[in-house]
Order: C-alpha cells, then structure tokens, then sequence
C-alpha cells in the first residue's frame, strides 16, 4: 500500500452533518486523509466554501449523494444513494432536480415534525425549519436533533431507533430521482457514480445483485464495497460483483459529524481505484494536494 489514505464520502451541516464544509476539510487534513470527498445529500452548496479553506496537501473531490429510486429486483422499488463526483454542478438538469428535491425534503420534514407536534410531542415545526441553513438539504436528522435538544432521545441514533425509522410513525417518503436518470444525468455532465452502502440492511430494503448488474450496463462506475453498515459478508458479496462487473470498488467512512459515531477515515478507498474513478470524469477537477 502507498500509504495514501482516501475517504469519498462525506456530509457537512449544507446537509445532515455537523461539521461545516470548511471545518470538515480542516478535520479531514488533521485526521491525515490525502484525499476526500464531499457527498452532501442532493447538493453541491458545499463545494465553494470546502474549496476556499481547503488545506494544503488534501485533495478535494467534488460531489454528492443522490436519493434515487430504484427497482429492488424483488419486484417492487426500494431507495438507493449514488454517490456522484467530479460532474459539472451548473449543468441544467442537475441544478433543476437538485432544486426539486431540496423543496421535497423541507415539505416532507415540516410534514413529520407537524406530525409530532399534533402528537404532542415538544417539538416546534417553525424552530426546527428556522434551523436550517439557507439552501441545504433538510433531511431526518434535522429532526432527530430537534428530539435531542427536546430531551426526548439521548442521541441522533437513539432518535432513528424510536422515531425516524423507515416505516416509523413519523416516517414519510419522498419523491427521489430515478436511478437511471440520476446516472445518465451525472455521465452527460461529466461525472462519474458509485452506488453508496448498496447491501446496508439496517436501513430498509435493498437491491439484488442482478439490480446492480443492470446500473452498470446503465454507466455506473463503481460500487462502495468498505461503509461502516456493510457486514463482512456484504463486503465479500459486492467485492465479488464488482470483479465479475469490472468496476473499482471504494471504501468510505460515511461521516456525518457529531450525528453519528464514525470517524473521518473509518475506511478508506485504494489509490489505484480513485484513479480509475477520477480518470473516467471530465466535469470539474480534482482540487489542491501534491502530484502523487
Ligand atoms: P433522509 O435523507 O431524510 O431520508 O434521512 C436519511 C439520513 O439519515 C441518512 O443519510 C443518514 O445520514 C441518516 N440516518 C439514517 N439512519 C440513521 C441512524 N440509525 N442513525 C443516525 N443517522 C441515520
Ligand atoms: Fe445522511
Ligand atoms: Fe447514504
Ligand atoms: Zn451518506
């Protein structure tokens, strides 16, 4: 191994972590990644404010994290993230259904927080919406918090397990992007996709194999072997299709700041797969770091 340590996949506070974009290029560097990603959920608000205190030596990878829904191979739909990096972030259809699923998630989340208070629960639909940053993405953490601060839950995780479930009673769906669109949408604007914690059980239902086989004859690049929500047998069942597929397998951490318990560099991708990644996209560059 060349020593060079890589996490491509990241949220800061423009979604549902913690940390801002500049502290989260900060934090990256002192946890001694050469390389990261930053993936907020359906957004690239970040970019310009991660790029701007971007410390010397790092590399920034530009991206996001795409809701998307997708068939699950069982004969119904389930939901996926792609995680979309180095596309070009003015290209129109990007910007328009980014634009879409940001009003979504803020009308889904006054929706669930209304919900609570009608329950009465002590939590302040107006406070919670108030909270959010300009132009970010709302998303159940947001909520969760908002229990936290109430002193309903001990943790954001605490918040999912009683409230915020997929199925819960203050669950509500939201309208994603179809997968194939997501795809064909980040390949036309220069970037490259890689299916996020594809076999993550713990947060509902998942796609077959045969799904994935599909999203790569579609032009998906790659696929997230290494999340922190793969067991090793996850782990051994994707590695082993993205050989047969011939894609780059990556390993990320998934960091969401304070909002959950993993660290920066959890898990880490290998160089020689970033690079078969990188050289495939032509939207925006790799930014900063020294020429490895
Ligand atoms: P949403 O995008 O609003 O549906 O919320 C999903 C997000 O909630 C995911 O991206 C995770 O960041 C977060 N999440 C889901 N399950 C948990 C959990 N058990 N603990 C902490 N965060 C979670
Ligand atoms: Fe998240
Ligand atoms: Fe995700
Ligand atoms: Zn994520």
């Amino acid at each position: 191994m060349s020593g060079v340590r890589i996490d491509l996949h990241t949220h800061s506070s423009v979604s549902d972590g913690t940390d801002s974009p500049a502290e989260l290029v900060a934090a990256a560097a002192a946890s001694g990644l050469d390389v990261v990603a930053l993936t907020d959920h359906d957004t690239t608000k970040g970019w310009a404010a991660a790029t701007a205190a971007l410390p010397d030596g790092l590399e920034l990878v530009r991206g996001a994290e795409l809701s998307c829904t997708s068939p699950d191979g069982r004969g119904g739909t389930c939901t996926v993230h792609v995680l979309a990096y180095l596309f070009d972030p003015d290209s129109e259809p990007i910007v328009a259904e980014q634009h879409r699923l940001r009003g979504e998630r803020r009308q889904r989340l006054r929706r669930m927080a209304d919900r609570m208070r009608a329950d009465g629960l002590p939590i302040d639909p107006d406070d919670v919406m108030e909270r959010l940053p300009a132009g970010s993405s709302a998303g159940r953490p947001h909520l969760a918090m908002a229990l936290q601060r109430a002193g309903l839950v001990g943790s954001v995780g605490e918040a999912f397990d009683r409230y915020l479930h997929n199925g819960g009673r203050y669950y509500l769906p939201k309208a994603d992007t179809p997968v194939h669109d997501a795809i064909r949408m980040i390949n036309e604007a220069g970037g490259v996709t890689v299916l996020a914690h594809a076999f993550a059980t713990t947060r509902g239902r998942t796609v077959t194999a045969d799904v994935i086989r599909d999203l790569a004859a579609a032009g998906l690049a790659g696929i997230e072997v290494d999340h922190p929500d793969h067991t090793p047998a996850a782990r051994d069942e994707l590695r082993a299709l993205a050989a047969e597929l011939d894609l780059p397998v990556t390993g990320s951490s998934d960091y969401h700041g304070r909002n959950k318990v993993v660290r920066l560099g959890q898990e880490t991708t290998d160089p020689a797969m970033f690079d078969q990644l990188a050289a495939r996209a032509t939207g925006v560059a790799v930014l900063g770091g020294r020429a490895r």
